[in-house]
């Protein structure tokens, strides 16, 4: 970031997966509100879709925000299975991730869709946050920065410019091979990808770009997260694992403030 960049808040989400139940779920929301977590950082949760209400109830008035983990392209439909935009709102979810690399290897998902999901997402007001990343066999072809111009370039296509102050969009770096894996990608390795990403959000919106939040996920810990944080263009993280502890999350969130 250079010294005249506006300075980016940092953000973290926590992603819970097909983990926890509903009591899981409420002592969790306990938990963090009574930690009183720093207001520097906004953070956001991502509960599987039957725990949404379950959340709701437990962080209404709190300053944490939730969303849903996935949603279905079209406002509403035959769609067994699947839950839309409009539902994730009912249910005071702000944010909705796209992309993520669990939904496009276990399901199949490729760009197109994801772009569609960006794009249901920003209809019904939810804030997209995309998820970019290349597979350990990418990364070894040295296909790595190919992977992420090609998925960015699909995601951008939905995507106003960021607007200072308000940012209604960001993204997660997220090598596959470090998802749920325990192999964190080194601070160096991460800060290359996410200064990567911001050169071509420059190429498409200038000084607009630096307003646009980066996370970084795959296998964050409270060990290991001050380190990565310390890279220019690490705006925070997108946790997994260790997001399901309402401590280690805790302790991730403090390591950016
Ligand atoms: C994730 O689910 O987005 C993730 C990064 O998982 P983990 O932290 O467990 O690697």
């Amino acid at each position: 970031m250079s010294a005249a960049a506006p300075a980016r808040r940092p953000l973290v989400g926590g992603n819970w997966k097909m983990y926890h139940l509903r009591a899981d779920a409420e002592a969790w929301c306990r938990a963090v509100r009574a930690a009183a977590p720093p207001t520097a950082v906004d953070a956001v949760v991502f509960p599987a879709f039957p725990l949404l209400a379950t959340v709701e109830a437990g962080l209404t008035g709190s300053a944490l925000a939730w969303g849903g983990q996935d949603l279905h392209p079209a406002d509403q439909g035959a769609h067994t299975g699947d839950v839309s935009g409009a539902q994730l709102v009912d249910l005071g979810c702000a944010w909705a991730l796209c992309g993520h690399s669990e939904r496009r290897h276990d399901h199949g998902e490729g760009d197109e869709l994801v772009a569609a999901k960006v794009r249901a997402a920003r209809r019904h007001g939810l804030t997209p946050l995309v998820c970019v990343g290349e597979t350990g066999e990418e990364r070894r072809a040295g296909r790595t920065l190919e992977v992420l111009d090609r998925q960015l370039a699909a995601a951008l296509a939905e995507l106003p410019a960021p607007a200072p102050g308000a940012p209604p969009w960001a993204l997660a770096y997220e090598p596959v091979w470090a998802i749920g894996t325990g192999e964190t990608a080194t601070p160096q390795t991460a800060q290359e990808a996410h200064a990567h990403l911001r050169r071509r959000l420059g190429e498409r919106f200038a000084g607009a770009a630096e307003g646009v939040r980066i996370l970084y996920g795959g296998s964050v810990k409270p060990d290991n997260a001050a380190d990565l944080f310390a890279g220019p263009d690490v705006d925070g993280f997108l946790v997994g694992g260790a997001s399901l502890d309402a401590a280690a999350f805790l302790d991730i969130i403090a390591c950016c403030a």
